[in-house]
């Protein structure tokens, strides 16, 4: 029996102790033929029936193993005709599958322009799916975040490139931001095994923003709105609400634990240059520091059950 077959029968039976990882769960990789027994190495697996290696998207090859996989992560980009063989000297190549050019992320930096149509390599667009949910930072990342590193041109680049590639229409509510109005970029991020990674940012309206960010959101506009629009998207009773809320906090105080390093590969595989980076030893000494400067935040301290309108002070602040 080849290799191949018995790991495909191997992994598709739980009894034999491998994990069946169904498709929707699988990232699927670019790997050359000559590197197949490196990337196996790295966690690699082999599915038989689309002839095609994949990883699972979170967990199995995960920490710097999975970052060693992720050179074999590709791209889908949006190439003008008159541009083809501009692109194919700078590393795309056609799938005549998808009818579509791609190319390898570690060839990203070579498309640094909106030609590919606000895709950013190295992204999980599928991370936190797209559903409004509470996402409290632990208070040793306060303010050490995508925008503390890079320039604030950069910033501004990626931001309107997810701006862009959404259609002005925030990605949890769907609403369509108005003439005058403006979506917000929110960062998501996991936590594991110690390293604070960017996965994706996502484009919100102020309200949906606001919620993800409850803890700092409450003082200026009030727990009742937050909790209306977050009841609202979700279609959650007031238990329910309470429940969601409660575990956000739950999760926050558990991450406020470690010491987290933080990991921009996302950014840094786009092209961007990051224009200062942080030890994780020094982020909660900064966190401290801008919080005593700053007025106080409280995205580690539980809501009180009762709402409490802003201040006027507070409530211009946020405008
Ligand atoms: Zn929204």
């Amino acid at each position: 029996m080849l290799e191949y077959e018995l790991e495909f029968l191997l992994s598709n039976n739980p009894s034999y102790g491998f994990e069946h990882i169904p498709d929707r769960d699988r990232e699927y990789l670019e790997v050359p033929y000559r590197e197949k027994e490196e990337a196996k190495k790295l966690g690699a697996k082999w599915a038989k029936e689309k002839k095609k290696w994949y990883r699972k998207k979170d967990g199995r090859g995960g920490g710097s193993l999975k970052r060693e996989l992720d050179k074999y992560k590709i791209v889908y980009l949006d190439i003008p005709f008159s541009e083809k063989e501009r692109a194919k000297e700078l590393g795309a190549r056609w799938c005549p599958n998808k009818k579509s050019w791609y190319t390898f992320t570690e060839n990203m930096t070579n498309f640094p322009s909106d030609d590919h149509g606000g895709i950013l390599a190295g992204e999980d667009r599928d991370f936190g799916g797209n559903t409004l949910f509470v996402d409290l930072i632990p208070k040793s990342c306060w303010f050490t975040n995508v925008r503390y590193c890079i320039d604030r041109a950069d910033w501004d680049t990626l931001r309107r490139r997810v701006y862009k590639r959404v259609k002005n229409i925030c990605e949890c509510c769907g609403k369509r931001v108005r003439k005058g109005e403006s979506l917000e970029a929110h960062e998501r991020w996991s936590y594991k095994d110690g390293i604070q990674k960017l996965e994706r940012v996502v484009a919100l309206c102020t309200i949906c923003h606001q919620v993800t960010h409850y803890g700092h959101s409450k003082g200026l506009v009030g727990e009742e709105v937050l909790r209306t629009h977050l009841k609202h998207v979700r279609g959650f009773g007031d238990v329910e609400c309470e429940e969601h809320i409660q575990e956000a906090y739950r999760l926050v105080a558990e991450r406020n634990l470690t010491d987290w390093e933080l990991d921009l590969s996302m950014v840094t595989d786009n092209g961007f240059k990051l224009a200062r980076t942080v030890r994780k030893e020094d982020r909660r000494s900064i966190s401290a520091a801008r919080s005593e400067s700053r007025p106080p935040r409280s995205e580690s301290r539980p809501p009180r059950s009762e709402s409490r309108p802003p201040s006027p002070r507070a409530a211009a602040r946020n405008k």
